[in-house]
């Protein structure tokens, strides 16, 4: 196999030769935004969302990104194709650029633009069946007042302190509270219960990132004649739901079934629940 090819700046580079400069801002100060995005049969998955989301982002970080958005979709289109990707994982980051040492962003002429397509590991098919066993981290979430986790940030150092809560507890991911003490979301995904035909999701306001699988999923429930409900949630909620599960672009829909210790419904994924995995994997199959 030929060597995985990244994006830097309009240009191909192999792995091994694929570098930045220590004087980026994106390593020194975590200055910039990224995405994390799914290919599926040599399509790029809701990349338009993807896309309007780091533009967004970056547009409030005051970050200007040195393509339009058609030619940020035509750099990911041509990085699977130069890879010969099928099916796989990007990372779209794009860093404040190369600056001085001092935090002034103005010192960076130019931002970095890096793609870099490669083949994912997924999670094991174990836990779309038996179902994930999550904690709340101690780690609260950033408020939105401070840093608002609609941007998707290159500082995720919260979030991976949080990771770490749950990693330390044998777990792979952690729920994590907002200052109000309400569920915001997890360290990589958005979370969602089921009572009877509604699904419950906390709201923008409790300071998560907007998932494009999230807003995919909540479409599909929809479409599907299920009532979709975006509301504050306590632990209580979580705890005492009929069902639960996870979103995310690498977790596509992953059943919950113990938090905190507390068994979450029956215990096993539940049928909405599966129900939903279902469209979703015919959505992606239909793109
Ligand atoms: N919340 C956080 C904090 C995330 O990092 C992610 C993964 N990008 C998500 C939610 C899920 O978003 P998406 O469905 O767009 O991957």
């Amino acid at each position: 196999m030929s060597e995985q090819q990244i994006y830097i700046d309009g240009k191909f580079y192999p792995k091994s030769e694929a570098k930045i400069s220590v004087f980026d801002h994106g390593l020194l100060y975590g200055d910039g935004v990224f995405e994390g995005i799914r290919a599926y049969n040599g399509k790029v998955f809701l990349r338009q969302e993807h896309i309007d989301r780091l533009y967004e982002g970056a547009h409030f970080i005051r970050l200007k990104i040195p393509l339009s958005k058609a030619e940020m979709a035509a750099a990911l289109d041509e990085s699977l194709k130069v890879n010969n990707l099928e099916n796989g994982y990007i990372r779209l980051v794009v860093t404040r650029g190369v600056g001085d040492l001092g935090l002034d962003p103005n010192k960076c002429p130019k931002a970095t633009v890096i793609i870099i397509a490669a083949s994912i590991k997924l999670y094991p098919e174990e836990f779309y069946e038996k179902g994930l066993a999550l904690i709340t981290a101690a780690t609260p979430a950033v408020p939105a007042e401070a840093l608002n986790p609609r941007v998707k940030s290159l500082n995720y150092l919260n979030n991976i302190l949080a990771k770490m809560e749950a990693l330390e507890a044998g777990l792979v991911e952690a729920i994590m509270l907002n200052h109000m003490g309400y569920v915001a979301e997890c360290t990589g995904d958005n979370i969602f219960i089921i009572n009877g035909n509604r699904l419950i999701t906390p709201p923008v306001s409790a300071g998560i990132l907007l998932g494009c699988t999230r807003n995919k999923v909540m479409e599909l429930a929809r479409g599907a004649g299920m009532e979709v409900a975006e509301e504050n949630l306590q632990r209580y909620d979580l705890y005492c739901a009929q069902e639960c599960f996870l979103t995310g672009t690498a977790a596509e829909l992953i059943p919950v079934v113990k938090i905190d210790g507390r068994v979450i419904g029956t215990g096993k994924a539940g049928d909405k629940t599966k129900e939903l995995l279902r469209l979703f994997r015919k959505f992606i199959a239909e793109y």
